[in-house]
């Protein structure tokens, strides 16, 4: 389907991002894969070509280019030739604006030129062992001590852990208040900062996943993010991003996987036919076609929508939990299209369907995107139960 989304300039910008990754990720993929993460050059590549921190101001080394549509190409041409496991764009678009918007002008001019070079790759830890979907569960604690915070407890599941140089951390500052959390960026080389290993994983094998560990981390007062009691409502701020992020890399994700399996079906007979010539191979494409263009015109109007600042928090959550299950419908619809062939590591179709898996469950689950669109239609659990 043409999507209306786009004009020249975002096609020019898709055709050179389309060219440096077709040169500088693609070849890399499978070596990333069998290393368990992608190597930290590549951003360094993707900085000297602008791909990164885009929406950073100018004074701080970036474009100033705010329009999320050109952060919506790198993230379409980095799943179609790179893969769903570079997490260029949590570095850019989902954590950097964290610093952007709530850090200090000692901490932006130290490192969002960093960000914008791929000199700094940023992570965010909210997860603990303890807590993931009940983000304000926390048990990491962070204590003011004179002007600085010392930060004590670990986090899990972290993305770009082990090739991060700054994380986004939360911790409780306020004890027996539930929302009473911090925003601490800490770094590289502060004592007591520890990364665990990088997590075995069922799929995104190209990405670093993993546990880091705090032991009273001492943090100046310039890396706190904003008010250090309501960094939770932060945390909500820039989930709604996370959320269009995870939506549009999903929909690309299922695009891809419906590309190669048109492919697949038209060259593989059986019977004397294409796979494709059969009625239920046929059926299954133009049952995943409608799914994957419905849901892309929605991701393409929540995209424009958060352009105006009008993308709120249940639309975001409605575009990720249409997305992922699209994602993970195509990718099985795919497998089976490719019959064995599908569950053989040499093609991608099989890395893809483990890939989109954890869609479903990361940065926010299905379930709590639920929890937010209900919430958002007046059917609040917590009101209704009195
Ligand atoms: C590959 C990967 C990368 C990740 N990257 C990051 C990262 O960079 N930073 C970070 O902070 N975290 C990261 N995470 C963590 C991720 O966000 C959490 O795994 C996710 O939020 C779910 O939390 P959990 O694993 O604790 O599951 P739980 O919260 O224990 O949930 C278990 C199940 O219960 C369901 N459930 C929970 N609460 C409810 C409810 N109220 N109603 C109905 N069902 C419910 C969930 O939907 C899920 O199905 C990553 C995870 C993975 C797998």
């Amino acid at each position: 389907m043409h999507r209306l989304i786009f004009d020249e300039d975002h096609e020019m910008f898709r055709d050179a991002t389309r060219r440096f990754m077709q040169a500088e990720a693609e070849p890399h993929v499978e070596k990333w894969r069998e290393q368990g993460q992608c190597d930290k050059e590549v951003f360094l590549k993707a900085g000297e070509q602008g791909l990164l921190g885009m929406w950073v101001p100018e004074e701080y080394g970036g474009a100033g280019i705010g329009d999320f549509r050109f952060e919506q190409i790198v993230i379409e041409e980095t799943v179609r030739h790179g893969d769903l496991g570079l997490f260029l764009t949590l570095h850019s678009r989902l954590v950097g604006p964290y610093i952007g918007e709530l850090g200090s002008e000692t901490l932006k001019k130290r490192l969002l030129p960093k960000v914008v070079s791929g000199e700094t790759i940023l992570g965010i830890a909210m997860t603990e062992p303890g807590a993931g979907s009940d983000v304000a569960g926390i048990k990491s604690r962070a204590v003011r001590d004179g002007d600085d915070w010392v930060i004590n407890g670990s986090k899990t599941y972290i993305s770009n852990g082990i090739n991060g140089g700054a994380f986004v951390v939360a911790a409780r500052t306020v004890p027996d208040k539930r929302h009473g959390i911090g925003l601490f960026v800490v770094e590289d080389g502060m004592q007591g900062f520890q990364r665990g290993r990088n997590l075995a994983k069922m799929g995104l094998k190209t990405q670093d996943t993993a546990e880091l560990f705090f032991e009273d981390v001492r943090v100046p007062p310039e890396n706190v993010l904003g008010d250090p009691e309501k960094g939770f409502y932060g945390l909500m701020h820039f989930l709604a991003e996370e959320r269009l992020i995870s939506a549009c890399q999903e929909i690309a994700h299922a695009q891809v996987a419906f590309d190669l399996t048109m492919e697949y079906i038209l060259d593989r007979k059986a019977f004397g036919k294409p796979i494709g010539a059969f009625q239920n191979s046929r059926f299954k494409m133009a049952a995943m076609r409608t799914e994957i263009d419905v849901t892309q015109t929605f991701v393409d109007q929540c995209v424009l929508l958060h352009n105006e600042g009008k993308l709120s928090a249940e639309l975001a959550a409605e575009a990720k939990l249409k997305a992922s299950e699209v994602e993970s419908f195509v990718m099985d619809e795919c497998v089976q299209l490719h019959g064995g062939a599908g569950y053989m590591s040499e093609y991608r179709i099989s890395h893809m369907f483990t890939d989109a898996r954890v869609s479903r469950i990361y940065a926010g689950s299905s379930e709590i995107m639920k929890e937010i669109i209900a919430r958002g239609i007046g059917l609040d659990e917590r009101k209704l139960s009195g």
